[in-house]
């Protein structure tokens, strides 16, 4: 995996081979066909997380794929086309964890510039445990501070996430936060 997260190998336009970094204006990197002079550009993607109390427990889900497998996160994952921020961290929570969530509030913001990510992370609560585990799911749990996992989570986004939580829980006022971090994660 490279910067263009699954490399491009052959033009869509006509076929033909691409191996050129070209920089455009200075600092952008695009790939570009020679063939036809189609450009490809390579633009960060966004990921959403939801953060869901229900009665002080927060939601994870044990990950069921790679890069991680086994590890504890909480539910997200790339924004599709032609939804919202906040549609897509309905959609992730509801396919991984069957939790459904009426509404969500933007949380933290984080910037990952070495591997071209942004994530929106949103904070919601339910009333009901209700839990259906989805197909990228190996398990899903409300979790207690007490009893979360903090060894056994995915990034360090996340233990970094769960804490501002935790601390903004008990002091009952919820704080938008920005981060930007430069750690590449781990496979
Ligand atoms: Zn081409």
């Amino acid at each position: 995996m490279d910067d263009f997260g699954v490399a491009i190998n052959y033009c869509s336009k006509c076929g033909s081979k691409i191996n050129e970094h070209v920089n455009k204006k200075d600092s952008v990197t695009a790939l570009i066909c020679k063939s036809c002079d189609a450009v490809y550009y390579d633009n960060p993607k966004i990921i959403v997380l939801s953060l869901i109390d229900c009665n002080g427990k927060v939601l994870l889900c044990k990950r069921a794929i790679k890069p991680r497998l086994g590890y504890w996160a909480l539910p997200g994952g790339y924004m599709e086309k032609n939804e919202t921020v906040e549609e897509a961290a309905q959609r992730e929570t509801k396919e991984e964890t069957g939790v459904v969530v009426e509404k969500l509030h933007l949380y933290t913001m984080v910037s990952c510039p070495k591997i071209n990510q942004v994530y929106f992370v949103f904070r919601g609560s339910v009333t009901s445990d209700y839990i259906e585990i989805g197909e990228e799911s190996l398990d899903a749990k409300f979790y207690a501070e007490c009893d979360v996992p903090w060894d056994s989570l995915s990034y360090k986004i996340m233990n970094k996430v769960l804490d501002w939580y935790f601390e903004d829980y008990s002091n009952g006022e919820y704080l938008f936060r920005t981060h930007d971090t430069y750690e590449i994660c781990p496979d």
